[in-house]
Order: C-alpha cells, then structure tokens, then sequence
C-alpha cells in the first residue's frame, strides 16, 4: 500500500469501549466511502446498519464483529427509530466499540441528528462522520451539476416525507425560490409534491429527473418533465431509493451526457 495513504489510515482516533460514532457509508458503491469511515469500520466490534448499506462495506469491519441491522426503509416494517436509538445506548452502556452505519452523510435526512441528540442526552461519547450524500452524488452519477452559473445560484435539499407531526413543507415557496430541488424520500408522493410546485408557479416544463439506486449496477435515470414526472415515474416501475431532481440544471444533462465516459471503461 502506498506510504501516504497507509499513514492517513493509521491516523485519527481510536474507538474506544463504550463509544459510538456515527459513519456515513455513502450512496452505494463502496469506493465512494471516505478513508475515515474505512478507518472506523476497521476498528468496530459491534456494526449496527441500516438497509441500505452494501454488504461489501460491511465487510471492513473485523470478521468477528458483531453486525445488527437497524435497516428504515420506507414502505416496509422497520424497527421503530426509538428502538435504534436504545439499542445504540444499551451497547454503549454495556462497553462496546460501535459503529452506527448510515447511507449517505449521516446529518443529511435518515435520522442521524436525532441518533447523536438521543446519545449526547444520554451522556454517550460519540463522534460522527461524513459521508457522501446521495442528492448530490445522483446528480452528478445521471450528469447533472448541481449549479451552473447563470441557471442557478442555490440548490434545495428537501425531504419528501416530512415528520409526521410536522406541518406539508411550503412547496408555493420553493417553487418561487427558482433553484433547483433536489428531493429525498419523495417518490411515494411525487404526484403530490409535483401539484404542489405547479400550483406554487413552477413551470409545468421546467426539466424534472429521477435517479434511482444512484452509484449502484441498478441505476436507472429517468428525465422528463415536472407536468409528467409523477406519471413516468410510476410508469418506469423505478427501483428505489431514488432521487428527485426539478430544475433547469437537469437539462444540461443532455449535452453532457454523450461525452462522458461509459461507466464501466477499463
Ligand atoms: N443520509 C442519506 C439520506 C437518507 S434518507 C444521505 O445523505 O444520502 C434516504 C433517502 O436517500 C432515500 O429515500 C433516497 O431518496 C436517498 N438515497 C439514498 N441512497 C440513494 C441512492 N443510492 N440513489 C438514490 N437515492 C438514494
């Protein structure tokens, strides 16, 4: 192994008995996991992960550490996010060194703020980790930049699925904000959402993508319009997770794909 990269991998803390440290394990292919979440898997003794982390990432953790799955998964029977939480006190109190593995960034929507609040009230020492979001990463996988000077100045992170107890999101203002929205856990209630942003004045023209298991073998990329995303979407049967893009950016895609390289290139 090269010298630089085995030193930066024997640096930073160690996990110590009675830790946990919240690790973002990225979109999905493993080469998007950064060296520090490497690092801290190396070192688990408990792993406690979610649905949709890759089994390949799961195996830098030791061989004999212990793997737990907390998996949410929208539309399917999770455990209670309470649950998750106690269960990461109760090894934490018992004296393990946990990794709680998180797809994506863990302070990007998926419950991590919550999962450091309930262990920092709960007096348990943590850390947490970056990782790759998947809105950005399926952006870029489906040739989408983010911003382009001249289109866009800002871009919106939204949720599709806000807290139950939490008023709809004001989808009349993002609609006016003109920036792209980049939409996590919004395919159930696309249909809904894309009515909202039109009846907020956003142009039924206006580019709209899906990129579902972004980063995956499985990726599917779905362009159409705000007006007919919801339908195309349903057509398509996509997999999931997915992301939503709406945006005048998301047609720069069309001149940026053909010249990128194909993805599976020696
Ligand atoms: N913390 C995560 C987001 C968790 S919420 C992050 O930063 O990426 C779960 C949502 O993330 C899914 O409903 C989906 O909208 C999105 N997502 C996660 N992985 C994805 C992938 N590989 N491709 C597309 N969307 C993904």
């Amino acid at each position: 192994m090269n010298k630089s990269l085995k030193a930066i991998l024997e640096a930073g803390p160690r996990l110590a008995p009675g830790e946990v440290w919240l690790v973002g394990a990225g979109p999905g292919d493993p080469s998007l996991l950064t060296l520090q979440a490497v690092r801290a898997l190396a070192q688990a003794e408990v792993v406690v992960h979610d649905a949709l982390v890759d089994p390949r990432v799961l195996d830098l953790a030791p061989a004999g550490a212990e793997r737990i799955f907390a998996g949410k998964r929208g539309g399917r029977p999770s455990p209670a996010q309470r649950d998750i939480t106690e269960k990461l006190i109760a090894l934490a109190k018992a004296g393990r060194r946990v990794i709680r593995l998180k797809g994506g960034d863990p302070f990007v929507f998926g419950r991590g703020g919550e999962e450091a609040l309930a262990l920092a009230a709960a007096g348990v020492p943590f850390r947490v980790f970056a990782g790759v979001t998947a809105g950005l990463t399926a952006l870029l996988s489906a040739q989408i930049p983010a911003t382009l000077r001249g289109i866009n100045h800002a871009v919106v992170l939204a949720t599709g699925h806000p807290a139950p107890d939490r008023p709809e999101p004001d989808w009349a203002a993002m609609a006016r904000l003109g920036q792209p929205i980049v939409l996590y856990m919004a395919v159930r209630r696309l249909p809904h959402i894309a009515a909202a942003l039109m009846a907020g004045g956003l142009a039924p023209e206006t580019p709209a993508a899906v990129i579902a298991a972004a980063t995956t073998p499985d990726q599917q990329i779905l362009i159409s319009t705000l007006a007919t995303i919801a339908d195309d979407a349903a057509a398509a049967a996509l997999t999931t997770p997915a992301i939503v893009a709406i945006g005048d950016v998301v047609a720069a895609r069309e001149a940026l794909a053909p010249g990128a390289c194909a993805e599976h290139d020696a």
